[in-house]
């Protein structure tokens, strides 16, 4: 493909640093906010368009031709991942990125982040069958809990999701990572955990993952876990990993220019609230400076503000 410079990315963003992915490219192919759920935990807000429709969202010339342009050079990135603000298997033609990637860059490892919904549906699969890593989402294993937390399109239900989990591990050969999202008083109670630990055992994954909240939610009452019991759910569900901030990694390519800087950090934040040392792990550049740009922004106006228990968030 020719490859022309581009200034201003609009689907790819980062790299950031991964909690589970090292140094992660991340690839963004649905218009904000596109998805299957309405999970009261997102970081993006609330799903404005909440559909099961499946078409292409936005045109894939154009991702790809953005893609030829970021790496046109060599860059030392662990992995590109499919993330962002919406649910990435509503795109048709999600196989297509994952197959022009595979064949021009196999150097890259491909990660795909989704909320499970949709395997129910094989063409889902099978567009996604050539990722190294999936990791979907399950919060919950029960119709109830899962209306509490998710608030699914109307055409979903907990059994269908769980039957396209199970055929996802059947016909997916790369590795498999089950994220559990924990939200006290919600699906912390041992009914719920133990038809969760249940679904997974028919699922199969090479492991499950405990999270919860570390940033502003969707809803602003959702409370994070305490670290103490969030380990024990963790061991309860086989022994799961529980994907805490300190466990970020990766590391960064960004020069010291601040335009630059601005734009990337703007980049990184519209998709997930912050804080500013989550910017300077992400910018590479000095507190002093992302300071001084993340004050130039909010006088802007350019971003808001949430405080919360592990610090202040900008978004
Ligand atoms: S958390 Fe993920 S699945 Fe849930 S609403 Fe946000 S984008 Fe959709």
């Amino acid at each position: 493909m020719k490859t022309e410079p581009i200034q201003n990315y609009k689907y790819i963003f980062g790299p950031v640093p991964s909690r589970r992915l090292g140094t992660s490219l991340g690839i963004d192919i649905m218009p904000y906010k596109t998805c299957t759920l309405n999970c009261v935990y997102c970081e993006c807000g609330k799903t404005t368009n909440l559909t099961t429709d499946i078409k292409e969202y936005v045109p894939i010339e154009d991702v790809k031709k953005e893609i030829a342009s970021y790496l046109a050079s060599d860059k030392n990135i662990d992995y590109i991942t499919f993330s962002g603000s919406g649910e990435p298997t509503l795109h048709s033609k999600i196989g297509e990125i994952v197959n022009f990637l595979k064949d021009n860059y196999p150097q890259y490892k491909i990660a795909l982040l989704t909320n499970g919904t949709l395997f129910y549906n094989e063409a889902v699969i099978n567009g996604v069958i050539n990722a190294d890593v999936i990791i979907p989402s399950l919060d919950a294993a029960s119709e109830k809990i899962l209306k509490k937390i998710n608030r699914p399109h109307s055409l979903l239900n907990i059994n269908k999701i769980i039957e396209g989990l199970v055929l996802l591990r059947k016909k997916f050969k790369g590795k498999l990572l089950l994220e559990v999202f924990i939200i006290p008083e919600i699906n912390d109670n041992k009914e719920e955990l133990k038809k969760i630990k249940d679904a997974a055992a028919l699922i199969k994954p090479d492991r499950i993952q405990v999270n919860t909240l570390d940033r502003p939610g969707t809803e602003a009452d959702i409370e994070p876990m305490d670290k103490a019991s969030i380990e024990k759910i963790a061991k309860y569900l086989n022994n799961a990993e529980f994907i805490s901030n300190n466990k970020r990694g990766g590391k960064n390519y960004f020069n010291n220019d601040t335009e630059n800087n601005k734009e990337k950090i703007l980049s990184a934040i519209k998709r997930r609230p912050c804080t500013i040392e989550d910017i300077i792990k992400f910018t590479g550049i000095k507190k002093e400076e992302a300071e001084k740009i993340i004050n130039e922004l909010q006088e802007r106006n350019k971003i808001k503000i949430t405080k919360l228990e592990r610090g202040v968030f900008f978004h």
